[in-house]
């Protein structure tokens, strides 16, 4: 209230004063009347000009930017400017809250690991994040605005869109054709769209992988199956002279071999994707897993090959010796199965320049074609299906081999050439090799090798 009693007195002090100075002219001029009514209408025009002046300074900092304070007045002027900055400042800061939060929000949307795209009632992009412009190929300042189905012409997600029912998602293939995208539309506000996107090429590929594995498991089993049933109804139907009967027992006995390797097998790859990495805390003693490998090679070999061993006392090997002696014991298997009889085959263990090291298994065997040797770690990948078979392969060694190393952080570099032989390298970090700092005792390794 005290800006307006100061008001009023402010008026009142420039009327009085006008009138004082209209009664001393009439007392001059001697027309007392007219002076008085001069004046007066001198001292209201006096305060009208002060307003105005007030008025519009505070007129002209209302109509900047605000950014240094409103006129000091003194009275109702500096009242009213006080009081609309402060307004002013607590709106603006209001504002500023407000469009952090937004900004957050944003930014938490952006981080998602799906696409997401809002569309307003006429399926134009309001806003979209990172992820769902890098699926739609959309960017994100130029196309806002844009009809997404200008955009995104994939008839199957148009038609999803058009349809306007959004029970379930729709899939289709990405704008170059390299991905596969899973897009979920939500409804939402006054015809707004909320489009949540999905990369799935990555699991519609598992999805394959796991499909044909289970076709070629049911594949290689069913093989042998038949077999064995067509040579038990054979036992049961015909009468079969004794060598004839040793001869399918004998082939019999193949089959059952054949399908007790690819269930072991099938065993061992199960346990190494369900159990969690051999920890880097365990040392294994290189030597004595090496020497293990080789002497069961020799036993397979049965003196049809050379089979050299360059191991290293001294070195120790971070993981599941377990597992070690299955991926080594899977590379000599193959060489003895692959290399002909006569030929020379070599387990060697080599520090690397890096600090890691190496295993590697060498043989003078035939060879792998070049387009071959990118797929052979895949399961049941063969290059000669029938010399696998028949040298009781199971299509999974390689695949067992790869799998060990990567649980140690390693990997499999495969050379070779046809008639030049072959070389399997297991490649080790640094972190999962040492020297043995003191001698310890070397324990016996457990057996995990194919049999
Ligand atoms: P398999 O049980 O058939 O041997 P692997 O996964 O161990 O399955 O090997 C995949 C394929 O790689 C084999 O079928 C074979 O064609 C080829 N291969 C593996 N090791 C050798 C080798 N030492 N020499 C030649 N070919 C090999």
């Amino acid at each position: 209230m005290g800006w307006l009693i100061a008001r009023f007195l402010a008026a009142l002090l420039v009327v009085v004063g006008g009138v004082l100075g209209g009664y001393l002219l009439g007392q001059l001029t001697h027309m007392p009347a007219g002076s008085l009514v001069l004046g007066a209408l001198v001292g209201v025009f006096g305060a009208v000009l002060l307003d105005l002046r007030h008025g519009q300074r505070l007129m002209e900092w209302l109509r900047g930017a605000q950014e240094h304070e409103a006129p000091r007045e003194t009275g109702f002027w500096g009242e009213l400017g006080y009081r609309m900055e402060r307004t002013l400042r607590v709106r603006d800061a209001a504002l500023e809250q407000e469009r952090l939060r937004l900004q957050q929000f944003l930014s938490a949307i952006d981080a998602s690991p799906n696409g997401v795209l809002m569309l307003d009632a006429v399926g134009a992009i309001e806003w979209c994040n990172v992820v769902a412009a890098a699926h739609f190929e959309l960017d994100p300042r130029r196309d806002r605005r844009q009809r997404i189905t200008n955009l995104v012409r994939a008839p199957a997600f148009v038609a999803h869109l058009q349809a306007g029912r959004y029970d379930e998602p729709v899939i289709f293939p990405g704008p170059q054709g390299r991905t596969l995208l899973s897009v979920l539309v939500r409804p939402y506000g006054d015809g707004m769209k909320l489009v949540l996107s999905q990369d799935i090429t990555e699991r519609e590929r598992t999805d394959a992988m796991r499909r044909d594995f289970v076709a070629n498991v049911s594949h290689e089993i069913r093989t042998p199956l038949t077999v064995l049933s067509g040579f038990l109804e054979t036992l049961a139907m015909l009468p079969l002279s004794e060598v004839e009967r040793q001869r399918v027992l004998t082939l019999m006995q193949q089959q059952a071999t054949r399908m007790q390797a690819l269930v072991g097998d099938l065993l061992t790859l199960a346990q190494l994707e369900g159990s969690p990495r051999p920890g880097a805390d365990r040392w294994v003693a290189v030597g004595a897993t090496l020497r293990q490998a080789h002497a069961d090679a020799m036993a397979l070999s049965a003196g049809r090959h050379v089979i050299e061993l360059a191991g290293s006392d001294e070195a120790e090997l971070a993981g599941s010796e377990p597992e070690l002696l299955s991926a080594f014991g899977n590379l000599l298997n193959n060489a003895v199965r692959y290399t002909p009889a006569g030929g020379r085959i070599r387990l060697q263990w080599r520090w690397r320049e890096d600090g890691g090291a190496e295993v590697e298994v060498s043989d003078s065997g035939p060879g792998i074609a070049r387009e071959h040797i990118p797929r052979l770690t895949e399961r049941f990948y063969r290059v000669d299906g029938s010399r696998s078979r028949d040298t009781g392969g199971t299509g999974l060694g390689l695949s067992i081999v790869k799998h060990v190393v990567q649980r140690h952080g390693g990997e499999i570099d495969i050379r070779s050439e046809p008639g030049q032989g072959s070389s399997f390298r297991l490649v080790f970090p640094s972190y999962r090799v040492r020297r043995r700092p003191v001698a310890a005792p070397e324990t016996e390794p457990v057996a995990l090798a194919r049999q």
